[in-house]
């Protein structure tokens, strides 16, 4: 029922998933469950989060295999030197119960930070890839810069970049890059947060096809190619964003919910070329 979005590593990632951001980890085990049980087969952590270990116990309680489940889990800002690096991977498959993660993402570039050495992170992540404990690796909140930094000191080929990307941050220049290189692109914060759910365009569009704003601005997603883990903790809202293979936009709808663009002005979250926050 979900597509499946092939990787440039030959591996696939089911296009919809649960994100599991600012859920405070003594009741992620419980989402989670709910996601799996509702039908959600892929699960988007970080270290950052502070809840793997909630995504292990939710995975546990399902019933289901390991297998059964795409897990992406994320390195924090803090671990960026490459002994680092491999200690916090360790640290991340302990807590979420696992001899391997289906994805691992550098979460933030940090140019400003490491002596802008992304790239000596980058190629600790080709080690996770090469041991097999790591099935695809990528990185998120990469710019082009970054992205063409790595192209030209590394080896392999980041298979995603995980960018902030919604109506009102298309994110373009990213975004096509990644399509020329073989880069697909998860969209983080898919609906704004809720931020762009009130805006007629969108309410228009989900009232004349009778579903939700949150179910458009997904939908519009799916229709791109972009793969999407929108967060809710609300039961019934975990339900809805998951309902969005039996309907189509129509004509015109991507094209009108693609017009509420507004650039960087749209951005929600840090410019990842300054971002330098390190988790204390
Ligand atoms: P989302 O765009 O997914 O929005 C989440 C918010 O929208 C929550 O407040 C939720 O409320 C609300 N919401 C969810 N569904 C609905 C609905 N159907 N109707 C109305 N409101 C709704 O934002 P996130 O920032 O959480 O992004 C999604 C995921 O992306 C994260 O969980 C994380 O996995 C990833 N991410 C990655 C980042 C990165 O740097 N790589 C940065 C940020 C996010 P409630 O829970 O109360 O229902």
């Amino acid at each position: 029922m979900i597509p499946d979005i092939s990787l440039n590593d030959g591996n696939t990632i089911p296009q919809l998933g649960y994100g599991v951001f600012q859920i405070p980890p003594e009741e992620t085990a419980d989402a989670v469950q709910r996601a799996l049980a509702i039908g959600y087969r892929h699960i988007d952590t970080a270290e950052m989060y502070r809840n793997e270990a909630g995504v292990r116990d939710g995975i546990a309680a399902s019933g289901l295999d390991r297998d059964d489940v795409f897990i992406t889990s994320k390195l924090n800002n803090g671990y960026h030197a490459p002994d680092d690096a491999r200690r916090a991977f360790e640290e991340t498959l302990r807590a979420l119960g696992t001899d391997h993660v289906d994805l691992f993402l550098i979460h933030w570039p940090l140019p400003t930070l490491y002596d802008g050495d992304y790239p000596a992170t980058w190629k600790v992540l080709e080690a996770f890839k090469a041991d097999g404990r790591a099935r695809s690796i990528g990185v998120s909140n990469f710019e082009v810069d970054h992205l063409e930094r790595l192209a030209a000191e590394c080896d392999v080929v980041p298979a995603v970049n995980q960018i902030e990307l919604h109506p009102y941050l298309l994110n373009d220049a990213v975004h096509s890059y990644g399509r020329e290189h073989g880069i697909a692109t998860e969209a983080w914060s898919p609906i704004a947060q809720g931020g762009v759910l009130g805006d007629p365009v969108i309410t228009e569009i989900a009232e004349k096809l009778d579903r939700t704003p949150a179910q458009v601005v997904l939908r519009w997603h799916i229709e791109r190619g972009n793969i999407v883990f929108p967060k809710s903790a609300t039961p019934a809202r975990m339900e809805e964003n998951f309902a969005l293979f039996d309907f189509e936009l129509e004509p015109g709808d991507d094209a009108a919910i693609a017009g509420l663009d507004r650039g960087e002005d749209g951005r929600t979250g840090p410019n990842p070329g300054v971002m330098d926050y390190v988790p204390s």
